[in-house]
């Protein structure tokens, strides 16, 4: 494993090709035994620059592992109802394993109503009612990608959760909340933070995992970093040269840390893998034997 000062670096990439490479092995198995294939429906509604580039590398991410993907494109101007009735023909076709909705949407549409019109069965973003609930029972079953991808890369590291303070920064219904219930569930004592946190330096001073999910360039500093602690940056902010820059100083950081993941190439990388995952699995779960 590559290091970096002190810290050892986490490979997002290594780990999403190790998991890429084991879900391909399963689709084979998927269409060997049941002649199934898992299918994966993308609907992207509207121009958003940034959601037509995630759309095309989803699609690209199913192609390598073999899921089939359809791409469904609305207009900007789509109404609701339009986008209602598509998911609805989408959660009875059989060919269709899970159901993405690329986000933002058009401001004519409400995104918790599409959220919840899709089966959750088939809500491979994990984003439903139902999914989360499931995940704050402690009985997941469809898991929101980023935060599911973090755990991958712990478990890449072989690090024991148990027992561990578990530090994350920001509360999103994508990242932060379904990632404090992850850690929870591996026996972590969990504080999430958001805006409001008072003494934030001194909370991440006491964490041996940091989870940086806020969307500030450099916002964690290097002097907030526990020695030895695992630091993982799930920002992704456009940096003054042009780059792509995560929420954590990466250079201070690195100084003290023992784990820490880069960004690019370190959560990233695993956002899509989980997606693909996620597919598969919601495949295998559909499936009736035909024998
Ligand atoms: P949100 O904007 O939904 O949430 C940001 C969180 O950060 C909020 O909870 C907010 O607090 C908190 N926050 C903002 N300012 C501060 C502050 N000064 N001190 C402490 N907390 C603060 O973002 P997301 O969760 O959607 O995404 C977070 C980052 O992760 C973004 O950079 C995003 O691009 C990236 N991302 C990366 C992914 C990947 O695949 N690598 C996937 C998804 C997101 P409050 O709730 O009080 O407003």
């Amino acid at each position: 494993m590559e290091k970096y000062n002190r810290a050892f670096i986490i490979n997002g990439k290594d780990v999403a090709a190790r998991l890429r490479a084991e879900l391909k092995k399963e689709v084979v198995l998927l269409r060997e035994k049941y002649s199934i294939t898992p299918g994966l429906a993308v609907v992207l509604i509207g121009e958003n620059p940034a959601s037509k580039v995630y759309v095309r590398n989803k699609a690209r991410g199913c192609e390598e592992v073999g899921i089939t993907s359809i791409q469904h494109t609305l207009p900007e101007g789509a109404s609701q109802s339009e986008l209602l009735a598509l998911i609805a023909r989408l959660n009875g076709a059989k060919d269709v394993h899970g159901i993405l909705v690329q986000l933002p949407l058009p401001k004519q549409i409400d995104p918790e109503t599409v959220i919840e019109a899709i089966a959750p069965e088939k809500d491979v973003d994990g984003f439903h009612p139902y999914n989360m609930g499931r995940l704050m029972a402690g009985i997941p079953v469809l898991q929101p990608c980023t935060p599911y991808g973090v755990m991958k890369l712990l478990e890449a590291i072989d690090f024991k959760v148990d027992g561990k303070d578990a530090v994350i920064i920001g509360r999103s219904n994508i990242v932060g909340k379904p990632m404090a219930m992850m850690l929870l569930k591996k026996n972590a004592t969990v504080t999430v933070c958001h805006s409001k946190t008072a003494y934030l330096p001194d909370k991440v001073r006491a964490a041996d995992i940091v989870v940086a999910a806020i969307g500030r360039e450099k916002f964690v500093k290097g002097d907030w970093i526990k020695e030895g602690a695992v630091v993982i940056d799930v920002g992704i902010n456009r940096a003054k040269d042009g780059g792509l820059a995560g929420d954590v100083d990466f250079e201070e950081a690195s100084l003290r840390a023992a784990y820490i993941t880069p960004v690019p190439g370190g959560v990233g990388p695993m956002t899509i893998t989980m997606l693909l995952a996620n597919t598969v699995q919601a495949a295998k779960s559909q499936l009736i034997p035909l024998a």
